[in-house]
């Protein structure tokens, strides 16, 4: 059996969850690689802003030594929340900034997944190494398929590679499906200064308005930025049969004013004035329950393991997966016995999230008038 203390582990993906993991077994002395395929760290914007919460992201990052550097970046009166009536833009419910907040101060991803980098020794993420698949031998280690053609074996295996994962294939055939929701993502640069009305609006923290099958949800982030996201409950391919090309800025503006006709302009304000374009993501899951068959020298965390809806638990799950799991090879003797251990846990957990989850998204675009 191979012993946990000696393991070579490799974790595929620099996303917040395989870092998370990286870092713990760093601090204890484990072997790790991380293998990523983007070119460096800065060759992507990140996205937007995470609440972390104090039994999953918190607590991954107290387990990491990284809670009091998180602390000094992240902004707890973006805890703040409004839900605006579409119609008028009347405020129907609030939650105000700390005092009356919730303990779940936002970070923008970007700086997240820096604090945790700088936390690795230099090396351990090896960029622009493109990962194709995983292969578990007979001897318990397993294979792992670089996108270059060439090959490497370790004793774990850990596909921390996000939605789309090359390494889940070694675990199960499950694949993403299509939520029937999609996100037009926007973004608005120097809010208070050039778009103040929007920034009124939206507040310190996160402004959400529905209607049948249409919402908006915009939320600040650092340096005066407000990203939003046009959701939609619609077709996969609803700009085909509308006849759209996604890459006519104009023609998916004018559409999307049609379908939000009869909100109130100061919220169709985010329809028109975007300043970083309207970028088409539409929103996938895996299966829930989703689980496999254990085998040695191989598992999955995060969205690779359990991909949801996005309402607010995806990336604190995948930090507390990497934190449980890197604990598990720290506290017993065997990679076998570490990983089963984290297994045991980690899949019932992310089963129940993903449900909460489902239900999150049908209050968050809800498909009908709802009474409540
Ligand atoms: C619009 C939106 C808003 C969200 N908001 C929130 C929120 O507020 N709170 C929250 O908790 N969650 C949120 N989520 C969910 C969250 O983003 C994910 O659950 C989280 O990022 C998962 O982390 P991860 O480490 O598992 O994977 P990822 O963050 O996806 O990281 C995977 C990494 O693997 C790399 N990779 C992929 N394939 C390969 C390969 N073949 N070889 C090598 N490397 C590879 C990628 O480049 C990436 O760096 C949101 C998601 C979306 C879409």
């Amino acid at each position: 059996m191979n012993s946990a203390r000696d393991a070579r582990t490799a974790i595929v993906g620099a996303g917040l969850g395989g870092l998370v993991c990286a870092r713990i077994l760093q601090q204890h002395g484990r072997r790790v690689t991380v293998f990523e395929r983007e070119a460096s760290a800065d060759a992507r914007l990140q996205g937007g802003s995470l609440d972390l919460h104090a039994d999953t992201g918190q607590a991954a990052l107290r387990a990491a030594g990284l809670l009091d550097r998180f602390r000094a970046l992240a902004r707890p009166e973006g805890e703040e929340w409004r839900v605006l009536d579409f119609a008028d833009a009347a405020l129907l419910a609030h939650q105000g900034p700390p005092a009356t907040g919730s303990g779940r101060p936002e970070i923008d991803r970007g700086q997240l997944r820096g604090l945790l980098l700088d936390s690795l020794t230099e090396g351990t993420v090896r960029w622009d190494r493109a990962v194709r698949g995983a292969t578990p031998l007979a001897d318990g280690t397993c294979r792992l398929l670089l996108g270059d053609g060439t090959a490497e074996d370790f004793d774990l295996v850990v596909g921390a590679d996000g939605a789309w994962s090359r390494v889940r294939p070694a675990l199960s055939p499950a694949v993403p499906r299509y939520t029937g929701v999609t996100f037009v993502e926007t973004g608005f640069d120097d809010c208070d200064t050039r778009h103040p009305d929007l920034a009124r609006l939206v507040g310190n923290g996160t402004m959400l308005a529905k209607g049948v099958g249409r919402s908006l949800v915009a939320q600040r982030n650092s340096n005066g930025h407000i990203r939003a996201y046009i959701a939609l409950r619609a077709p996969q391919d609803w700009h085909v049969a509308a006849g759209i090309d996604l890459g006519d800025q104009q023609a998916v503006r004018t559409h999307l004013l049609g379908m939000f006709d009869g909100w109130d302009e100061s919220l169709r304000y985010i329809l028109r004035h975007g300043d970083s374009g309207l970028v088409n993501r539409s929103l996938s899951v895996l299966p829930a329950p989703h689980t496999w068959q254990h085998a040695p020298g191989v598992t999955l965390l995060g969205d690779a393991a359990h991909l949801m809806p996005p309402v607010g638990l995806g990336a604190n799950l995948a930090m507390l997966d990497g934190s449980e799991l890197a604990h598990a090879l720290v506290a017993e003797s065997s990679v076998d016995d570490a990983v089963r251990a984290y297994e045991s846990i980690m899949l019932p957990r992310s089963n129940e999230a993903a449900i909460n989850s489902a239900q999150g998204l049908d209050r968050l675009v809800p498909a009908a008038v709802l009474t409540t």
